[in-house]
C-alpha cells in the first residue's frame, strides 16, 4: 500500500525583546542564574502581570508577514501543569481567542511553490530552565528565562514530506530573522520546533494516528527525525501493527525517536482565562502603525532582485539570505552601477572569504565601497578579472582599497599597445615554428601565443587588447 505522509509544525519562536512579556525583568541570555528575576516572573503570590506592549508588535509583524488574519480582540489563558520550573503551577498563553489566525506562507517544491496554512501564532511565556549536575543528585533551577517571550506558530498539517517540512521551517526562521524580532538560534533554544506527523493510504482522507516529535535542535535534525519517523510508522503499518499516539523524542546520537510519553500520561491543561490581564485590543490604527514599518521580506526582495537586476533566481536566493548581505550587495551594485558583476564578486569571492572564516558579512573587511571600486576598474580596463581575483584577497586581508594595493603591487594591467605589441614580436620571433604551424590551419596554437604573452607580461597584459593585437599581427607575419 502506498503511504502519504501528512506533517504539520509548531514552532516556538524567542522574541527579542529587551524585557520580559509580563515584567520588566531582562531577557539577556547567559546572565548569572536567578539574577533576572523578580516576585511577577518568579511566581510570587499576589503580584499581577502587565503585558509589554513590544510583544503585540512583534507578534502583529509575524503575523502580516505570514499573511494571517488579526482578531480585533484576543485574551490570554491560564494553562495548568505542574513542573519545577515553573513556580506559578501555570503558564499565561493564550488559548480560545488566539490573536492572529488563517494565514499561509510559500514554499518552493519539487512541484513549485505551494502554499502552507498557518493555524494560528498566540503569546506566551516561556518557563524557566532546569540544570542537572551528572556528579550529584540535586538538579538546579534557573528562572532567568521565566517569562520570556515567545510566539507559538501552528502550522496546518499541510506538509507532504520531510524536504517540506524543512522548506518550511526555513521559511518561517527567514522570515523571523528578517524581521528582527527572534534571533532564530536552535543551538540556545530562541527557534524551537515540535512536529505532529501521521501516515494514511494515498487517497484517504481522514488522517492516521498521529505522534508528536519534539527534540529537535537544527535544521537537519527535523528532516532526519522526521524521515525516520516516517519509516517507523510505515513499517508498522505494512507488517500490521498500529501507530501509538504518543509522543516521541529524537535522539541525535542514535539517529532515532525514541517514546516519551503516552497519550494516557498526556498533561489536562484546564485552560481557563487569566483573571489579571485585560483583553488585548488591537485597532486599525495600531496595524497601521506596524504595517508602515514593515520591512521588505526575503520573497518580495528575491523577485525584486529577479526583476531589478536581472540575477539568476539562485543568485537573487543566495543574496537574500540575510538583509544584512542583501544590503550589501544592493551598495555595491549601487556605487558601482553593475549589478550582475556586484552579484557575482558577493556571491563568489566575497562569500567564500566570509564562510572560510565563518564569518558575518556584517563582520567583512571588504567595504562595498571598496569592491565596487574595484568592479569600476575591471570595466575600465586597469585591471584584468584574474588580477582583480588577487585584489579582492588582499582587500579582505587588509581592508585596503583597490588603489592601495594595485598600487603596492604594482598590478595595473597593460594597455599600452607599443608595449604589448613589442612582446608579442618577441614572443612570435621566438617560436617561428609555431608560428608557421599556426598559419598552416592549427588554430588552437592561439591560446600558446597568448600564454606566452601573459607569461612575458607577468599577467598584467589587457587580454581584449592582446587578442587584438595577436590576431593581426600573426595574419601578416
Ligand atoms: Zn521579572
Amino acid at each position: 500500500m502506498n503511504f502519504e505522509p501528512v506533517i504539520g509544525l509548531e514552532v516556538h519562536a524567542q522574541l527579542l525583546t529587551d524585557t520580559k512579556i509580563f515584567c520588566g525583568c531582562s531577557t539577556k541570555f547567559g546572565a548569572e542564574p536567578n539574577s533576572h528575576t523578580c516576585p511577577v516572573c518568579l511566581g510570587m503570590p499576589g503580584v499581577l502581570p502587565v503585558l509589554n506592549k513590544k510583544v503585540v508588535d512583534f507578534l502583529l509583524k509575524m503575523a502580516m508577514a505570514t499573511n494571517c488574519q488579526i482578531n480585533r480582540e484576543s485574551s490570554f489563558a491560564r494553562k495548568n501543569y505542574f513542573y519545577p520550573d515553573l513556580p506559578k503551577g501555570y503558564q499565561i498563553s493564550q488559548y480560545a481567542e488566539p490573536p492572529v489566525e488563517h494565514g499561509w506562507i510559500e514554499i518552493e517544491t519539487e512541484g513549485g511553490k505551494k502554499r502552507i496554512g498557518i493555524t494560528r501564532i498566540h503569546m506566551e511565556e516561556d518557563a524557566g530552565k532546569l540544570i542537572h549536575d551528572e556528579n550529584s543528585p540535586v538538579s538546579y533551577v534557573d528562572l532567568n528565562r521565566t517569562g520570556v517571550p515567545l510566539i507559538e506558530i501552528v502550522g496546518d498539517p499541510d506538509l507532504r514530506s520531510a524536504e517540506e517540512a524543512a522548506a518550511y521551517l526555513r521559511r518561517i526562521h527567514e522570515i523571523l530573522v528578517y524581521l528582527e524580532i527572534c534571533d532564530g538560534n536552535m543551538e540556545e533554544g530562541s527557534f524551537r520546533c515540535d512536529a505532529n506527523i501521521s501516515l494514511r493510504p494515498v487517497g484517504q482522507k481522514e488522517f492516521g494516528t498521529r505522534t508528536e516529535l519534539k527534540n529537535m535542535n537544527s535544521f537537519r535534525n527535523v528532516q532526519r527525525a522526521l524521515e525516520y519517523e516516517l519509516k517507523r510508522q510505515q513499517y508498522l503499518l505494512e507488517s500490521g501493527g498500529v501507530v501509538v499516539q504518543e509522543t516521541r523524542l529524537w535522539d541525535d546520537a542514535a539517529g532515532v525517536t525514541k517514546a516519551m510519553r503516552s497519550k494516557e500520561e498526556a498533561h489536562d491543561y484546564r485552560y481557563f482565562p487569566e483573571p489579571d490581564l485585560v483583553p488585548i485590543v488591537v485597532d486599525d490604527e495600531w496595524q497601521d502603525e506596524i504595517r508602515r514599518a514593515l520591512p521588505e521580506l526575503p520573497l518580495e526582495k528575491r523577485e525584486r532582485f529577479s526583476s531589478e537586476y536581472q540575477l539568476s533566481a539562485y543568485d537573487a536566493g543566495v543574496l537574500t539570505q540575510s538583509r544584512a548581505l542583501a544590503d550589501y550587495f544592493e551598495e555595491v551594485a549601487r556605487l558601482s552601477g553593475q549589478p550582475k558583476a556586484a552579484a557575482n564578486w558577493v556571491t563568489g569571492d566575497i562569500l567564500r572569504f566570509l564562510n572560510d572564516e565563518k564569518k558575518t558579512v556584517g563582520e567583512c573587511p571588504v567595504a562595498p565601497a571598496n569592491l565596487a571600486a574595484m568592479i569600476s576598474l575591471i570595466q575600465a580596463g586597469t585591471i584584468s578579472g584574474k588580477m582583480a581575483k588577487d585584489i579582492s584577497e588582499a582587500m579582505y586581508k587588509t581592508g585596503g582599497t583597490p588603489e592601495e594595493i594595485i598600487r603596492e603591487k604594482g598590478l595595473v594591467q597593460i594597455t599600452d599597445g607599443d608595449a604589448l605589441t613589442a612582446a608579442l614580436s618577441e614572443i612570435l620571433a621566438k617560436n617561428p615554428d609555431q608560428v608557421a604551424q599556426y598559419q598552416s590551419g592549427k588554430e588552437k596554437l592561439f591560446g600558446f601565443f597568448v600564454g606566452q604573452a601573459m607569461k612575458a607580461t607577468g599577467g598584467k597584459a589587457n587580454p581584449r587588447m592582446l587578442n587584438d593585437l595577436l590576431q593581426k599581427m600573426l595574419a601578416k607575419h
